[in-house]
């Protein structure tokens, strides 16, 4: 036998046996390619060939706890987007860190004689295709059901959860002791390691920072492989970098997040302007002072005459006479959403604390809406809008948003046009607008914010209609998008995007700014080989003939890798 034949018959009889290996793990077990529970981390010592099945074979031969699936990929090809179908080569279901641990340890041993590359996915929750790994190991989070929830009580109370854990159970768990993280996003159906990766925005921002503010420790497993437990004082440069890292430098497995003593009730107030510059006078007066409301938001109404008629049925008017009578006439109007959480013995005097507040502001009076309700209620509000849109088909759509952050120098400029002139209404979804203290936040972090002290989260939140034409349809929506964005460049805003999307290595550079070398170094040093998270589009991994002689001299030398951009990446495939 000559060495070709030889080593084509040492492969196929390696085919072979993990054919009958398949076929006898999965005959016990439907649905799992491995079965396996050694704690060890574990590398097949040699390299199978780039071919997709040898690949696949090899990622069989992992020694895990938890196991691998292929024919479910469809499941993870998709996002909140919907816009893109990329679906992985199999899908990780990690039972312990160690699993993750073992596949990315693999993955670097193949090296860049592969291109599989790994996202963690959380709920999917992105919107451009951040969460995909087209070909590559999408490892689903929400497996890793270890650490439990575990509350810590005492005079700085913390909870310790498992990176692929939803904000809603974690408040569940907590509200038992009468404990609750403080900065939320408005919706709590998403995990903490997707949120931690971008901020954790909401109405809670200006007082506690984002949700990114609010973490003690992390747990991270690195593009290496490495497991490593880092903190402000301990790996602090890991912590920051994964902190608002759009997932570029490991894998949040754990994360140990502040706690306050949770309320009971929330008093929820709704009050309108139709001046834009009243309106934002009052939100940075209310996000300035000391004793105010606990949590600051806004939204935005174009020609939608029949909001206060829907607010009915979950807020009252303060004087129904006067709110009877007003009329907005087809004006934008500009709605100022106040919160304050109480106590029920505390009632009284909340009362009188939001009186005297709302006695400084300045909404047109008949337009007073409150409500009182269970903080978990007003925390999960989303969720019942969900619940109603899943009901009539409309939650599983292409969703084109666009997440700005504006600083306070442009936001009278961008709001005279945009609510004005570029957009005629906001029928397809909300408009979110309100500011946020950046003093009150961290810095350090991968987060890019506007360079200045106040800035506005502007979100456009639309659904398109599938097979409509005309406002409601995704081409109309992305243009829109796009004149928004074109403004915002010729008029020099300064504004830069939140849950980035971007298309080239000059754009991301551009909002990267000064901090994009920084961020680079930092892939260098914790994904050398560019595996992870490729859905964001800012690296690509490496894929040459690269022997792992080459790779561990390239290590020692710390030559660097190559890093590739966005701008050469195959665009995504539209749904
Ligand atoms: P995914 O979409 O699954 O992942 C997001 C990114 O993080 C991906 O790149 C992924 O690879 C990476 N990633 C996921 N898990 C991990 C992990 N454990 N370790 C490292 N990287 C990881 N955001 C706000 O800030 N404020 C809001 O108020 C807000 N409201 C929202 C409301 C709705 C209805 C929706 C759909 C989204 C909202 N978001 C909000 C955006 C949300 O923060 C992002 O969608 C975010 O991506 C979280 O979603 P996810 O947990 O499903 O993460």
């Amino acid at each position: 036998m000559g060495l070709t034949s030889s080593l084509r018959f040492h492969r196929q009889n390696n085919k072979t046996f993990l054919g009958i290996f398949m076929i006898l793990v999965l005959s016990c077990i439907p649905g799992r390619t491995n079965l396996c529970s050694n704690h060890s981390v574990s590398t097949p010592k040699e390299l199978p060939s780039s071919n997709p099945s040898d690949i696949r074979s090899s990622l069989v031969s992992l020694d895990l706890e938890g196991y691998i699936s292929f024919d479910d990929v469809h499941n993870v090809a998709k996002d909140f987007g919907n816009r893109y179908q990329l679906p992985p080569l199999a899908i990780l279901h990690p039972r312990s860190v160690f699993d993750i641990s073992s596949m990315m340890k693999h993955i670097v041993h193949l090296g860049s004689t592969s291109n599989l590359t790994v996202a963690a996915r959380g709920h999917g929750h992105s919107l451009q295709g951040q969460a995909l790994a087209h070909q590559g190991v999408v490892i689903k989070m929400e497996s890793l059901r270890s650490p439990d929830i575990r509350i810590y009580k005492g005079k700085q109370p913390y909870v310790d959860v498992s990176g692929g854990e939803i904000w809603i159970n974690i408040l569940r768990e907590t509200l038992k002791y009468g404990l609750s993280p403080k900065s939320w996003t408005d919706y709590l159906h998403l995990t903490v390691g997707g949120t931690l990766s971008n901020a954790g925005i909401s109405g809670q921002a200006f007082k506690h920072g984002p949700q990114i503010n609010n973490v003690y420790q992390l747990e991270i497993v690195t593009g290496k492989g490495e497991v490593v437990t880092c903190s402000e004082k301990r790996n602090s440069e890991l912590f920051f970098s994964v902190l608002g890292g759009l997932g570029q430098f490991g894998i949040i497995t754990r994360a140990r997040i502040s706690l306050e003593p949770a309320p009971h009730m929330v008093k929820w107030i709704r009050v309108l302007y139709s001046d834009f510059s009243a309106f934002s006078r009052d939100q940075e007066y209310l996000i300035s002072k000391e004793k105010t409301f606990d949590y600051v938001e806004g939204f935005v109404i174009i020609n939608r005459t029949d909001l206060l008629n829907n607010w009915r049925s979950s807020f009252s008017p303060n004087d129904s006479t006067q709110a009877s009578r007003f009329k907005s006439d087809g004006k934008t109007l500009y709605c100022l959403e106040v919160v304050k959480y109480f106590n029920p013995e505390e009632a009284s005097s909340m009362d009188q604390e939001t009186g005297k507040l709302l006695s400084e502001l300045n909404y047109i009076p008949s337009t007073l809406f409150s409500s009182e309700v269970p903080y978990i209620e007003f925390l999960d509000r989303v969720h019942i809008a969900e619940r109603k849109l899943r009901a009539k088909g409309l939650w599983e759509v292409p969703h084109p948003w666009l997440n700005l952050l504006i600083p306070k120098s442009s936001i009278y400029q961008f709001a005279t046009e945009v609510f004005n002139n570029i957009l005629t209404s906001n029928n397809n979804g909300p408009i979110l607008i309100y500011p946020v203290n950046q003093s009150k936040w961290k810095k350090h972090t991968s987060l890019i914010t506007p360079n200045e002290d106040i800035f506005y989260l502007v979100a456009f939140l639309p659904s398109a209609v599938p097979n409509s034409s005309g406002k409601n349809d995704l081409e109309y929506l992305l243009k829109q998008n796009q004149r928004v964005m074109n403004f915002c460049a010729a008029a020099n805003l300064n504004v830069k995007q939140y849950l980035p999307h971007y298309e080239t290595q000059k754009e991301w550079k551009s909002h990267f700014g000064k901090r994009w070398e920084t961020f680079a170094q930092r892939k260098q040093a914790y994904d050398p080989l560019a595996i992870l998270a490729p859905g964001q589009r800012i690296f690509q991994k490496t894929t040459g003939k690269l022997s792992p002689i080459q790779l561990a001299k390239s290590k020692a030398t710390g030559s660097p890798q190559r890093y590739h951009y966005a701008s050469i990446l195959p665009k995504p495939r539209t749904v």
